[in-house]
């Protein structure tokens, strides 16, 4: 095998295994461990009822929190491990979670409780593999299969629908013909699944290396929780600048952001509002006419019942907002807007525009590819060498401005705002004894910008 197993789980392994139980890896380790990648963490499940396993470990950091559900978590080494008890689950009568669980003594029943025959398998020290369902075969071939029938499966769980296309798209896997039905016919179940919950999976997808295929694939089931979408997937655009649809265009702009969630979010969400904004003129083109404003509203709305934190969402929506503006490829623009954003907004903007740009007609929109690389040049250099974009480095401060003679309130930030637009603009030095000399003018007691 290519990655060894931690001491930690082969001291655990070990230890039941010495008191008489069952015990095995199972789950994303295993799967991890078959796809030839580092597992991130190592589940063990066995057959020692929770009280049991504890005993085996006495004397151990225990952790008690999943215990009803049959999980004790042992800490060695400072590393947390996942013990849990051989269990089924009870019917889902919420789709939620299972109304109780039921600790068993067969491996394959719990094994047959599991989401997909990838993540059913249990392995033992020595590699050997129990596998029931057939998960390596389905590893092998890269597909995402439902353990046992999975109409009922999704039923059961609808955030099994979310971790389908997550997994498909992280691990660049299909999903098998069966599944894939079900998961379209059973979309609806999502409605009984928490935002959070959703927002979990979503944001892991949107970050996965085939995200743009799954997006292409299963719009209708990101409409059940996001129905804004609905009008974008089906938005024709007949404008030169367009060879694509408004999905279709999304799903390139998405493709082509880097694996950042705060891009790809923005960028599927650029041209939400493009469907309200619609307009056609008298040669047949479709217009958009304040589309961006529209698109960060409803861009709000939709992260805010997402669950989306604060951050992650103001991000986005300002970067949706101004997705579409012109910034003149001049070094006083620049400064500009690297004041006006911040750095890391302005070069995550950048990113969004290129974005856009991968998605719309090539021809037409090369070269301002090419200026956007140029800007991010000269930015760099601005940020670099500490050029003055902000009040932050404005070679004089609010107390100048008072001791010069402007009484202390909202002037004194008016008066330092003309003064960082002048720099900005290239106009005058950013050094302290010229901005100075402006607050005192030789011929006037008076504040002279
Ligand atoms: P990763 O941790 O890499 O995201 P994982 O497969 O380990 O993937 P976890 O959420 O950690 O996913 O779950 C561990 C195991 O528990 C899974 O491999 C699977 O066997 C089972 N499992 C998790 N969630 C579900 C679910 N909703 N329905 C059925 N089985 C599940
Ligand atoms: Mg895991």
């Amino acid at each position: 095998m290519k990655f060894e197993i931690p001491a930690g789980a082969q001291k655990i392994l070990r230890t039941l295994a010495d008191a008489g139980y069952e015990a095995y890896l199972v789950g994303g380790c295993v799967r991890d461990l078959l796809r030839g990648v580092a597992p991130h963490d190592w589940d063990i499940c066995t057959s020692a009822r929770p009280e049991e396993t504890e005993a085996c470990f006495a004397g151990q950091r225990i952790i008690e929190t999943g215990l009803k559900r049959g999980t004790v978590t042992v800490l060695v080494e400072g590393e947390p491990y996942e013990i849990t008890t051989y269990r089924t689950e009870g019917p889902y009568s919420d789709s939620r979670r299972p109304d109780y669980v039921e600790f068993v003594s067969s491996l394959e029943a719990d094994l047959a409780r599991r989401d997909f025959t990838m993540n059913a398998i249990a392995m033992d020290l020595e590699g050997n593999l129990r596998d029931p369902f057939g998960g390596a075969a389905d590893i092998q071939a890269g597909l995402i299969r439902c353990v046992g029938e999975p109409a009922q499966r999704f039923q059961e769980d609808g955030l099994r629908v979310m971790r389908a296309l997550r997994f498909a798209s992280v691990l660049d896997y299909k999903i098998e013909h069966g599944t894939a039905g079900a998961i379209h016919e059973n979309r609806r179940i999502l409605e009984h699944v928490a935002a959070e919950r959703i927002n979990v999976e979503l944001s892991k997808l949107l970050v996965g290396e085939q995200a743009g295929d799954i997006l292409r694939q299963y719009p209708d089931v990101l409409c059940e929780f996001w129905p804004e979408l609905g009008p974008l997937v089906t938005l024709e655009q007949n404008n030169p600048w367009h060879c694509w649809g408004g999905w279709e265009h999304t799903i390139h702009a998405v493709e082509a952001a880097p694996p950042d969630l705060v891009l790809r979010l923005t960028m599927l969400l650029h041209d939400i509002g493009k469907p309200a904004c619609k307009s056609t003129d008298e040669k047949s083109i479709d217009h958009f006419y304040g589309h961006p404003a529209v698109s960060a509203k409803l861009a709000d709305r939709m992260l805010r019942e997402l669950k989306f934190d604060n951050r992650t969402r103001e991000r986005v929506v300002t970067l949706v907002e101004y997705h579409d503006v012109q910034i003149p490829n001049r070094d006083r623009s620049i400064r500009k807007w690297l004041g006006r954003l911040g750095p890391e907004t302005f070069f995550q903007l950048l990113e969004v525009k290129r974005a856009d740009g991968m998605g719309q007609s090539y021809e037409l929109v090369k070269d301002r590819l090419t200026q956007l690389e140029e800007m991010r040049t000269k930015a760099a250099e601005i940020v670099v060498q500490g050029q003055c974009f902000s009040l932050k480095n404005l070679a004089i401060n609010g107390r100048d401005v008072i001791a010069a003679g402007v009484a202390p309130g909202p002037e004194v930030g008016r008066v330092l705002e003309r003064l960082l637009e002048r720099v900005t603009g290239g106009e005058i030095p950013n050094e302290r004894e010229r901005l100075l000399g402006l607050l005192r003018p030789d011929d006037s007691s008076s504040v002279g910008v």
